[in-house]
């Protein structure tokens, strides 16, 4: 497929979605060459919630978390700002596992198959059907594909002009580990005014705290300590996790300018997975899921295409754009949905009202923004 001197692919970002094709493709004899900014492993801001909608995959591809310790979850809790609390069997379930753990898992099983270089992607270009791509080290790679793996919000976007960077983004994130004692089989989300916290165990029996907030809530406070001791500690679940938990990151990571905006599927002939296609709430526990998923729809396809004659690479784009607006854009219209609701005390309490009469209500939401389970 290649000249020695260049490579088949080149994956731009080694979180769950560049590091998953990678391995797809690597495992299928593709010459892949993987450029990540941060060595492993390293922590980062994510609920630590997997959907066991991509285990079966993922164990196809060799990987097994539980091989490092996650932590299986099957039940869910949700309560309002005021604490009211709503309780379901989770339809699919999954599994509790740092990014740390689990994003180092699936670099371990790559390291030895393909090509990998720490360092800053800042320009890729792409003429007469191949790519050149320059990093920030000054190094520059030929391929003949390029999948764009690098998140929610990338250098790599402003590079790319894409729309979602010219608009608002006023949401931020915190999370930590802590000791705590949280029952081990439950995810559970905290709502309060201006976002939710999420909190599940991982693999070492810490458990995870991490939140979503508005700008506008979190800005009337200003630093964490305040905005989590006046503000989300007006739910009672979360007054008594920041009262009894005991930290142990030295301090909280967080992230700022999340956009949820419609994202390209395939920009400037890159195919763009995970994060970088688009990113739903949160609070639907599945944005990881839908990043392995969306790293195996892309290798699938692309081995396939690969294996005819007459390979057309505006065919492929189009069909793996068309696919992951099928697969993927039911969910994220849900998870909207959802997070209007919940963003509006009028709504929630409606909705938490209603979903207390019928409680297939809260299953069926949940069932919405999931896929199902393939090998
Ligand atoms: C607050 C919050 C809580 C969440 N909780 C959950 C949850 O409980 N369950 C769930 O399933 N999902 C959750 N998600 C979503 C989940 O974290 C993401 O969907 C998932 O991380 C997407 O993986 P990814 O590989 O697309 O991106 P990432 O994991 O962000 O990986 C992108 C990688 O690209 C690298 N990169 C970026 N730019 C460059 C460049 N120019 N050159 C080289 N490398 C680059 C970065 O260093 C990074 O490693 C949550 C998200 C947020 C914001």
């Amino acid at each position: 497929m290649a000249k020695k001197t260049k490579r088949d692919i080149i994956v731009i970002g080694g979180g769950l979605a560049g590091l998953t094709a990678a391995l797809h493709l690597a495992n299928n004899n593709c010459r892949v060459c993987l450029i990540e900014k941060n060595e492993y492993p390293n922590h980062k801001v994510c609920g630590e919630y997997v959907s066991n909608e991509v285990l079966p995959y993922l164990n196809s591809l060799g990987i097994d978390p539980f091989s490092v310790g996650a932590i299986k979850i099957s039940k869910f809790e949700i309560t309002d700002s005021k604490g009211f609390p709503l309780k379901a069997i989770l339809p699919l379930g999954g599994f509790g596992i740092s990014r740390y753990a689990l994003d180092n898992l699936l670099f371990e099983s790559l390291k030895n198959k393909a090509e990998v270089i720490f360092d800053t992607v800042e320009k890729v270009t792409f003429e007469e059907n191949h790519f050149s791509v320059t990093t920030q080290r000054n190094n520059i790679l030929k391929a003949d594909f390029v999948i764009g793996a690098f998140g929610k919000r990338s250098n790599m976007d402003t590079f790319l002009d894409r729309k979602f960077m010219k608009n608002n983004s006023p949401w931020l994130a915190v999370k930590a580990h802590y000791e705590y004692d949280l029952s081990e089989d439950t995810v559970a989300l905290h709502n309060f005014n201006g976002g939710y916290c999420g909190l599940s165990k991982t693999e070492t029996n810490a458990v995870n705290a991490c939140y979503l907030a508005t700008f506008k809530s979190f800005k009337k406070y200003g630093v964490i300590d305040a905005f989590q001791k006046r503000e989300l500690s007006k739910n009672p679940h979360l007054d008594k996790f920041f009262n009894e938990a005991k930290p142990i990151f030295k301090k909280p990571l967080t992230i700022s300018q999340i956009s949820f905006q419609k994202k390209e599927p395939v920009k400037n002939h890159i195919f763009m997975l995970g994060d970088s296609a688009g990113l739903i709430h949160p609070l639907c526990g599945n944005g990881m899921a839908m990043a392995i998923k969306s790293a195996q729809i892309f290798s699938e396809m692309f081995l396939e295409a690969f294996q005819k004659d007459n390979f057309d690479r505006t065919k492929l784009e189009e069909e793996y754009t068309a696919q992951w607006r099928n697969e993927f854009e039911g969910r994220l219209k849900t998870g909207r949905f959802i997070q209007r609701i919940l963003m509006d005390p009028f709504a929630s309490k409606a909705g938490f009202s209603l979903a207390k009469i019928i409680p297939s209500l809260l299953p069926k939401l949940i069932e919405k923004t999931h896929g199902s389970p393939t090998r």
